[in-house]
């Protein structure tokens, strides 16, 4: 299985203390390359400007990739900008264009990118949230306008809600968008009653929430509505932080529920999407978890 990835999402520097820390990245690579051999790593090649401009604002382009700082800017308390922040957004991005065109050239069922920056909370015209470019809404859209899908599923288990993503599709209704994330933490988007064109499906969970009422939220909730939708491919913002050791929030899942969640999606993908799905990294912010984590969401992808 393709996981793409490149040496320069690990140049943008968030600055000492930060969470979203290049270490993240480097515990996954890590991980992946020891636990699982049989990948098939391949360098992310850059997003060009126009496959970015179907999603993005000309002048979040220009804030993340003209101004080129000395040093670190913060383009909001959270958010950082360094010298190579935007050579590694153009990579993260450009890994969900490729492993979007890898899975519908037929060149794999399925690919992972290893990337960061995350991009869930980057909406079209504003970086945030650690995310400068909402990278699973580029892939998204790539394969919308690329290869003419008209059912792409955004899929996000992601601890936090996906902002951006939601505020990109809110009116395609060839998108559909499905989140599972703690209510009232950052950014305190993503309740019941927001959805779209009906194309939006969130389920907030409450702080403790542990493996028996995440598996139910999406057995009942969310799952029903992917089937319902036959999704012609599945996108996964594939975020790690609602494991219990994690720092930024208080659910309570662990490694195996995070592989049986990929498990359900790859069952859904296979039936309707000719088993194609695209996963990208978002959030994580312990490294062990992240470490189990991503290995046992990638050796799920693998078997799917
Ligand atoms: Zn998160």
């Amino acid at each position: 299985m393709p996981v793409y990835t490149h040496s320069a999402c690990l140049g943008h520097d968030t600055g000492p203390g930060h969470p979203e820390s290049s270490q993240r990245l480097a515990a996954v690579i890590q991980a992946l390359h020891d636990q699982l051999p049989g990948l098939d790593w391949r360098e992310a090649p850059r997003a060009t400007r126009g496959q970015l401009l179907r999603v993005h604002d000309e002048h979040l382009l220009e804030a993340v990739l003209e101004h080129s700082p000395a040093a670190r800017t913060q383009l909001d308390p959270d958010t950082v900008l360094s010298p190579s922040s935007g050579e590694a957004a153009l990579r993260a991005a450009g890994a969900g264009v490729a492993a979007v065109d890898a899975v519908m050239h037929g060149d794999a069922e399925r690919a992972f990118c290893a990337v960061r920056p995350p991009g869930h909370h980057a909406t079209g015209g504003q970086a945030m949230g650690f995310c400068l470019f909402n990278n699973v809404a580029v892939a998204a859209a790539h394969a919308l306008d690329k290869h003419g899908l008209s059912r792409v599923a955004v899929v996000d288990f992601d601890v936090h809600h996906g902002n951006g993503t939601q505020a990109i599709f809110e009116a395609e209704p060839q998108v559909l968008y499905l989140s599972s994330h703690q209510q009232g933490l950052f950014p305190h988007s993503g309740a019941r009653r927001e959805r779209g064109l009906g194309n939006i499906m969130n389920v907030p969970l409450p702080p403790g929430t542990g493996s028996r009422m995440f598996q139910e939220a999406w057995v009942e909730r969310l799952l029903p509505e992917l089937e319902a939708f036959r999704p012609q491919l599945v996108l996964i913002s594939a975020g790690f932080d609602a494991h219990w050791r994690d720092p930024l929030a208080q659910m309570q899942l662990d490694a195996a529920d995070f592989a049986w969640l990929t498990g359900e999606l790859c069952a859904i993908a296979g039936q309707h999407a000719a088993g194609r799905a695209v996963s990208l990294l978002e959030g994580g912010y312990d490294l062990q978890a992240l470490r189990e984590c991503s290995v046992a969401h990638v050796r799920a992808l693998m078997a799917g």
